[in-house]
C-alpha cells in the first residue's frame, strides 16, 4: 500500500482509539453540556472569537473523522451563538469537515473499491457522474443514512469535490437551522431523539425527494413536448410494431409473440435480414468450403497421398445458397406466424409516434400502435474514393452473386468482414492483395493476434498490404487498378474485382426518422437511452441500427430488452447489460473475444495482470496439428476475476464460451482450474490458462513452510536444499 495512506489511515486509527479508549464521547453529552453550560457561556462571553473558532475547528474534527457529536454540537451552537451565528459556524464546519472526510475516503478507499467492483459500479459511476448532485441533495435531506456514511461513500464514487461541498452546504442547511433553532432552547431538551417530529422529518423527505419529482416532471414536459405536434389516437391496433425481420427485429417480434401482445413485423426485402442473407450463414458456409480445402492441400502432413480437390466455384456459391435455403425455414413467414406474429412482407414508414405506413404491391396501409422497434440493420459502407464506381465494385450484399471465381481480387478493409473473406477467396484460388490503411489487420485486437493472423494470411499466399490508403481507382484498356499510398508513394495494385469492406453504416434514412427528428449519433447509428428508447419513448431501436455492436448475437440480446421495454415500460423498464459481450472472427486461426483485450486495459488505465497459455502445448491440438494460437486473460492483479480474454486458435469461439460464462457469472480462474475438463480436448486449454495463473500466484512462503513440514516427516532436520545438495554430493 502507498505510504501515505498507509500513515494517513495509522493517524486516524489512533485518533479514533483515543477518543474511545480516554472516553472523550461523553463531553458530547447533552447532560455534560447542561452541567458545564454556564462556565462555557462566560468563557464565550470573555473570548467570543477564540471560542467561536475553537468551536468552528471542533466541529470540523468530529465531522471531518466522523465521530460522534455533530448533533449535539449543532444543538450547542444554537445555545452559544444564537440562531444566525450558530447557522453560519454549523453550516460551514459540518460542510468542510463532511468535505474532510468525503476526501479521506476517496484518498484512502477509492482506487481499492473502484479497482476491485469497478465493472460492477459501472452503472453507479455513470449516474453519479450525471446526477450525483440529484442523488445526494435527496440524501442530505432524507435522514434514512447517518451523514458521516454519506461522506465516506460519496468519496467513493466520482462525484466532484466542489459539487460535493456545495449541495452538502446547500443540502444540510434546513437540518442544521432546525436543529440550532432548537439549541437556542437547550435548557428545555431532554434528549436528541425528540428534536425532529415526525412532521418535520415528514417534509424534509418531501424537500429530499423535490429533486426527484422536478427530473421526473421535467422529463414528462419534454415528452409532452416531443410528442406535442403529434395527435395521438384514442386506440391501437396494435401494442408494437417492428421494423425489419433481422436479427434484433425478429427477436423482439418473437418475445412479444410470446407475452402475448399483438405484435406486427414488417420486413422489406427478405426475412432473416443480413446475417441469414448476406451476413453469417453465407459467410460461415464459404469458410467451410475453403477450410476443406486448405486441409485437403495439407493432406501429406497427416500422412495422405494423391488427395487432390479442384474447385467448382458456382457449385461452392450454390451450397451457399443451399446452405441459406436449409436454415430460412428458422426465420420463415410461417414460422413466426405460428408464432403469433402477424408478419408483413412490405416497406415500412414511421408516419407519427403512433402509426406506422407499410407499401406492399397492394398498396398502402397505416397500423396504429402503442410502441414501435426500429430493427432496420446496416448496410455495407462504401467510401467516396474516386474512380470507385466507375469500375465497379462487390460488397457483403452483392459477392454472394458471384458465380466466377476473380482471378486478381482486391479486397479493401482489414477488419472481420474484409478478413473472413480474404482468406476464404485466397483458399479458393483467387490471388487476393488484402488492403488496409490502419497499421495493421484487426486492429481492434492486441498486436500479437494481428501479427499471428497476418503471418498465416501471408503464408497463405495472401498480399497483406497495411499502412495502405486506397486513393484513386483506375481502368486502363479494361484493366483495373487500385492506386494506393503508402509512405508518400503511391502504389499500383492490379485487379480484376474489388470487395469493399471497410465498414458498415445503420439504414437510418427513408422511413421517417428525419420528419420525426429521430436523432442521429456521431456513429451515424439511431440515438437511444440505455433503455434503447429514442427520443420518443415508445419508440426504440436494437440491433445494427441502434449499435454500438454489429453482431447477431448483440441484436439479440437488444432485442429482449427493446421488447420488454417496449411492451411494459412504466411499469418496467431495463437498461441494456452490455458488460459481457464476446464475439469471433472467423479466420483461420479463428479469433475470439470478451472484456478488454491488453490494449484497451492500457489505454483505459485498468489494473491487469496477464496470463498467456500457448496452445503449441495441448496434446489435443498437436494431436489435430493445430498446435498455433494461445489463450491469453487478464485478471484484476493479484485476483482470480477475469477482466477479459482473448483466444486465437482452433474453434476459439468455441472455447471462449466457458470464460464468456464465468464473466457473466462471476466465476474466477480458480474455480476454472478446479473443474474437470475431457481429456484431450481443446476446452483444456482454458483449465491450463487458469493453472499458468495459479502457479504465478503460488504462495511460495507457504510452499517452503510445506517443504520444511515435508522434509521434517521424512526425519530429516536438515533445510530442504542442504538436503538436496547431500543428496547430490552422495551420488557424485
Ligand atoms: C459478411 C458478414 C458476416 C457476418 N458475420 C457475422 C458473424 O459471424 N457473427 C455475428 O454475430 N454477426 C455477423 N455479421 C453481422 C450480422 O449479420 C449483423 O450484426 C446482424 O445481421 C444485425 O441484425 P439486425 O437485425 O440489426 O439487422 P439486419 O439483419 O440488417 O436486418 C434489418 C432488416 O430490416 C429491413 N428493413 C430496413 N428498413 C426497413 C423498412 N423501412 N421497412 C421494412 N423493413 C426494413 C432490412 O431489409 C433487413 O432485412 C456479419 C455481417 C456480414 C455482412
Amino acid at each position: 500500500m502507498n505510504p501515505r495512506k498507509l500513515l494517513l489511515m495509522v493517524a486516524i486509527a489512533v485518533a479514533l482509539g483515543a477518543f474511545f479508549a480516554f472516553d472523550v464521547g461523553h463531553f458530547f453529552s447533552l447532560d455534560y453540556f447542561k452541567s458545564q453550560q454556564a462556565a462555557i457561556e462566560t468563557y464565550r462571553a470573555a473570548h467570543p472569537w477564540l471560542s467561536a473558532g475553537l468551536f468552528f475547528a471542533v466541529y470540523v474534527a468530529v465531522t471531518g473523522l466522523s465521530l460522534p457529536g455533530a448533533a449535539l454540537m449543532t444543538l450547542v451552537a444554537g445555545a452559544l451563538f444564537g440562531v444566525l451565528g450558530g447557522t453560519v459556524l454549523v453550516s460551514f464546519a459540518s460542510t468542510l469537515g463532511a468535505t474532510l472526510a468525503f476526501l479521506i475516503s476517496r484518498f484512502v478507499l477509492r482506487d481499492w473499491v473502484q479497482n476491485r467492483f469497478g465493472d460492477k459500479l459501472k452503472a453507479i459511476n455513470a449516474g453519479i457522474a450525471k446526477e450525483g448532485g440529484v442523488y445526494l441533495f435527496t440524501l442530505r435531506l432524507i435522514p434514512i443514512f447517518p451523514f458521516f456514511v454519506i461522506n465516506l461513500a460519496m468519496g467513493l464514487t466520482p462525484i466532484r469535490t466542489w459539487t460535493f461541498y456545495w449541495v452538502s452546504q446547500v443540502g444540510m442547511l434546513a437540518g442544521t437551522l432546525v436543529y440550532v433553532n432548537a439549541g437556542t432552547q437547550i435548557a428545555q431538551i431532554d434528549s436528541l431523539q425528540g428534536i425532529l417530529s415526525p412532521g418535520l422529518l415528514l417534509s424534509f423527505a418531501l424537500l429530499g425527494l423535490f429533486p426527484l419529482i422536478a427530473k421526473q416532471t421535467v422529463a414528462v414536459v419534454k415528452a409532452r413536448r416531443v410528442y406535442g405536434k403529434w395527435s395521438r389516437p384514442a386506440g391501437f391496433d396494435r401494442n408494437l410494431v417492428v421494423i425489419g425481420a433481422g436479427s434484433a427485429g425478429l427477436v423482439t417480434a418473437y418475445i412479444a409473440a410470446a407475452v402475448r401482445a399483438r405484435v406486427t413485423l414488417i420486413e422489406k426485402h427478405q426475412m432473416g435480414g443480413d446475417c441469414l442473407n448476406t451476413g453469417c450463414v453465407p459467410s460461415k458456409a464459404l469458410i467451410r468450403s475453403a477450410r476443406l480445402l486448405s486441409h485437403i492441400r495439407r493432406s501429406r502432413e497427416f500422412g495422405l497421398r494423391h488427395v487432390e480437390a479442384e474447385v467448382d466455384f458456382a457449385e461452392v456459391m450454390a451450397r451457399v445458397q443451399r446452405v441459406i435455403r436449409a436454415v430460412a425455414p428458422h426465420d420463415s413467414v410461417e414460422r413466426y406466424t405460428g408464432l403469433g406474429v402477424e408478419v408483413i412482407e412490405g416497406a415500412a414508414k414511421i408516419t407519427s409516434p403512433w402509426t406506422v405506413a407499410v407499401t406492399t404491391a397492394e398498396g398502402t396501409r397505416t397500423l396504429t400502435t402503442r410502441s414501435i422497434v426500429i430493427a432496420a440493420g446496416a448496410r455495407p459502407f462504401v467510401p467516396p474514393i474516386p474512380g470507385l464506381e466507375a469500375v465497379g465494385y462487390l460488397t457483403s450484399d452483392t459477392v454472394w452473386n458471384l458465380r466466377e471465381l476473380p482471378r486478381r481480387l482486391v479486397v479493401l478493409g482489414g477488419g472481420p468482414i474484409g478478413s473472413e473473406l480474404a482468406q476464404a477467396f485466397a483458399r479458393l484460388g483467387s490471388q487476393v492483395t488484402q488492403v488496409e490503411m490502419a497499421p495493421r489487420l484487426l486492429i481492434r485486437e492486441d498486436p500479437e493476434v494481428s501479427e499471428l493472423v497476418s503471418q498465416r494470411f501471408r503464408e497463405e499466399g495472401i498480399n497483406v498490404l497495411v499502412s495502405h490508403k486506397a486513393r484513386q481507382f483506375v481502368s486502363d484498356n479494361g484493366q483495373k487498378a487500385l492506386i494506393a499510398e503508402h509512405d508518400g508513394q503511391d502504389v499500383r495494385i492490379p485487379f480484376d474485382a474489388v470487395l469493399v469492406a471497410v465498414g458498415r453504416v445503420a439504414n437510418t434514412a427513408g422511413y421517417g426518422l428525419e420528419e420525426l427528428g429521430i436523432p442521429i449519433t456521431p456513429a451515424r447509428t439511431v440515438e437511444t437511452n440505455a433503455c434503447l428508447q429514442t427520443l420518443y419513448p415508445n419508440i426504440y431501436a436494437a440491433g445494427d441500427v441502434a449499435g454500438p455492436f454489429q453482431f447477431t448475437h448483440t441484436a439479440a440480446h437488444q432485442a429482449w430488452y427493446a421488447a420488454v421495454n417496449a411492451l411494459f415500460a412504466p411499469l418496467r423498464k431495463f437498461k441494456a447489460d452490455y458488460s459481457v459481450i464476446p464475439w469471433s472472427t472467423f479466420v483461420d486461426p479463428e479469433v475470439a473475444r470478451v472484456g478488454l483485450n491488453e490494449q484497451e486495459a492500457k489505454a483505459q488505465g485498468v489494473p491487469h495482470e496477464v496470463t498467456v497459455y500457448g496452445l503449441d502445448d495441448l496434446d489435443r491440438a498437436i494431436a489435430d496439428g493445430e498446435a498455433h494460437g494461445f489463450v491469453k486473460v487478464l485478471t484484476v492483479p493479484g485476483k482470480d476475476r477475469i477482466l477479459g480474454v482473448t483466444i486465437v486458435g482452433e474453434h476459439a469461439g468455441d472455447l471462449l464460451a466457458e470464460y464468456v460464462l464465468a464473466m457473466r457469472q462471476g466465476i474466477g480462474l480458480n474455480r476454472i482450474l478446479s473443474t474437470i475438463h475431457i481429456y484431450p480436448t481443446l476446452a483444456e486449454a482454458n483449465k491450463y490458462a487458469a493453472g499458468v495463473w495459479k502457479k504465478a500466484h503460488a504462495p511460495e512462503r507457504l510452499l517452503a513452510w510445506v517443504e520444511r513440514f515435508h522434509t521434517w516427516r521424512r526425519g530429516s532436520l536438515r533445510r530442504p536444499s542442504e538436503a538436496v545438495k547431500a543428496r547430490a554430493k552422495a551420488m557424485v
